[in-house]
């Protein structure tokens, strides 16, 4: 059903609604296979805390090992997985994997630590979600306490009260809620009045430029702040350099997730990271 128009030999594809359908039945598809195959991997970046040293969680994040385009990145994926709605199938087995993972490292130290995982708006708003967190955390017998949901600032604004409706049930259970990319979109910051969030993730973009724009410093300098008077946790992300570590000290942000102290890793080496934490071995 796809309309070609021939240009001197050379077809040339207009896509029309049936060719659209087409090209997200095949991606989804394609998706479905890979939650079948196994080929999705959770890698886990830690979230230090500057001021003890001490790890304080690990954010999951999805890789897609593909046979021919090797590893993908959720940023390839996700938002096709999020428009086709198979999101909602890939965001159950993260939520089993982590915690799966999270009880399998039943060690001292991994009893201290939280799991953070992703929830696009499709699948935070599905009003099975709960439930099935709930689930999972019985499954692996894994305390509420220890599990994070990061959920993106705009999905909080477009949605208010079915967010709020999610977010009320998840407070109940004993689940935290942490706001992700906090600053990147459109800012409200009535909604923090509103919701019970624990965390504010700190957008990298502030923290990539704060060296050279002052404003970002402002900013940076104005949310921690609020933060603090809030009474919620803060955390920096996309902390690559020393000096912005530092500076984030300074301004009293002590919590931090970025390549400077560790990549995205699989969970094998995770758990090696955590057996060697905390005994002030950190940069
Ligand atoms: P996010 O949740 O904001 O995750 C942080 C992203 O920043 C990750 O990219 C991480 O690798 C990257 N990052 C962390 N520290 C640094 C740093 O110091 N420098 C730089 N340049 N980057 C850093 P990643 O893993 O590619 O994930 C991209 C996005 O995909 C995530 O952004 C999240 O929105 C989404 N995502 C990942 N996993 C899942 C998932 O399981 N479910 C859903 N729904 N979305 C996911
Ligand atoms: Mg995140
Ligand atoms: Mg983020
Ligand atoms: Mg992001």
């Amino acid at each position: 059903n796809a309309s070609k128009v021939n240009r001197g030999g050379i077809y040339h594809f207009e896509k029309n609604a049936a060719q659209i359908m087409e090209t997200d039945l095949h991606i989804e598809m394609n998706l479905r296979k890979a939650l079948e195959l196994d080929q999705f991997e959770l890698y886990y970046q830690p979230q230090i805390n500057t001021l003890t040293q001490e790890l304080k969680g690990y954010e999951a994040l999805i890789r897609w090992n593909h046979p021919d385009l090797g590893i993908v990145s959720p940023a390839k994926f996700i938002p096709m997985a999020e428009s086709t709605g198979i999101i909602v199938e890939i965001g159950e087995w993260v939520v089993d994997q982590a915690l799966s993972t999270l009880k399998a490292w039943n060690t001292e130290k991994s009893k201290d630590i939280t799991i953070s995982i992703n929830a696009s708006a499709r699948q935070f708003l599905h009003k099975d979600f709960p439930s099935l967190v709930g689930k999972y955390l019985d499954k692996h017998q894994v305390c509420p306490s220890k599990l994070v949901i990061e959920i993106t600032e705009s999905l909080a604004l477009e949605n208010t009260v079915e967010v709020s409706e999610q977010l009320t049930i998840f407070n109940k259970m004993g689940v935290s809620i942490s706001i992700d990319d906090f600053g990147a979109g459109y800012s409200s910051l009535t909604y923090l009045l509103h919701f019970p969030v624990s965390t504010l993730k700190l957008d990298r973009q502030f923290i990539q430029h704060v060296h050279q724009d002052p404003k970002s410093m402002i900013i940076i300098k104005t949310l921690i702040r609020l933060a603090k008077d809030l009474d919620i946790n803060l955390i920096a992300e996309g902390v690559e350099e020393e000096e912005q570590s530092n500076l984030l000290q300074d301004l009293g942000c002590y919590m931090i997730q970025g390549y400077l102290y560790g990549k995205p890793m699989p969970k094998e080496e995770a758990f090696r990271f955590l057996l060697n934490s905390n005994k002030n071995e950190l940069v």
